[in-house]
């Protein structure tokens, strides 16, 4: 299956595929309504507005690096995932945007493996039975998709860091598919690279992803980027990634929608015809 993640209200009614991903809410803190019959996509954690006004609520790290956009690495504003008043907010407004259909969880998890260690976390990491940092972080996660679960009508999907090496989403982010599949009826992880000059990688990627998700009872969805790619290069990747994923997401603004009718067209006329009824 193939469609699109957008911003542009317009493009996400009329635009190709079979499923739209509406960014209801995007990590600089803008927020636009949902639209009927798309995902909403929602970033949970990253949150550059709040984090600009409220330096104080960003996640820090073990040497006391606060995740803001300019901070190495960090390409936008990240709350620390215990900030109580934030978490509410934010399963609120899943709560609000799930009411009408569902919903997609991006920015999901601790911004890096030395995150975070405020003086709340390490509190509540004490004062937790986990046997360990990694094994706290990743129940606070699991604990809060679990919660946003419950608000949602719909289905809900999680976005991985695209990292599939066994143990590292744990490591990095608190992230552990296994334990979040009962509350998730798809994994969707971004490969997004400008132009795809190389391709490589996003296969390898996808195929280790694969493997690691196929034991598991929930889809599998890999999201591209389309910004100055050539429509053939992005055909072919498409077609490269077919074996490994359910779905296919392209990234798609007004000015590269022709695009992406052209590769969803292309990979469908190669496509085995299946039978006509
Ligand atoms: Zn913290």
């Amino acid at each position: 299956m193939y469609g699109i993640l957008t911003d542009d209200p317009e493009l996400a009614r009329t635009g190709p595929g079979e499923v739209t991903h509406f960014f209801a809410e995007y990590v600089d803190g803008t927020r636009n309504e949902p639209l009927e019959g798309a995902i909403s996509s929602v970033s949970c954690w990253g949150d550059t507005k709040t984090v600009r006004d409220e330096p104080g609520r960003a996640a820090v790290a073990a040497d006391g690096t606060r995740a803001t956009p300019d901070a190495e690495g960090h390409h936008w504003g990240t709350v620390c995932p215990t900030d109580p008043d934030y978490r509410a907010a934010v399963l609120e407004r899943i709560e609000r945007l799930g009411a009408t259909g569902d919903v997609r969880l991006t920015t999901l998890g601790f911004p890096g493996a030395s995150f975070c260690h405020c003086d709340r976390c390490d509190r509540e990491f004490e004062a937790s039975d986990a046997t360990d940092r990694t094994a706290w972080r990743t129940d606070v996660i699991t604990d809060f998709v679990a919660d946003a679960a419950a608000r949602v009508s719909g289905e809900l999907l999680a976005t991985l860091y695209p990292d599939p090496y066994p143990g590292n989403l744990r490591e990095r982010a608190g992230l552990d598919p296994e334990a979040l599949t009962p509350h998730v009826s798809e994994f969707v992880v971004p490969l997004c690279g400008a132009g795809y000059g190389t391709t490589y990688w996003v296969e390898s990627l996808a195929r280790g992803f694969a493997r690691e998700l196929e034991d598991l009872d929930a889809t599998f969805a890999i999201q591209l980027s389309t910004t100055d790619v050539d429509p053939d290069r992005l055909a072919g990747l498409t077609r490269q990634l077919d074996s490994h994923a359910d779905t296919i997401v392209y990234g798609t603004y007004p000015e590269t929608e022709a695009v992406v009718r052209d590769v969803i067209r292309s990979v469908g006329e190669t496509e085995a015809p299946t039978p006509s009824a």
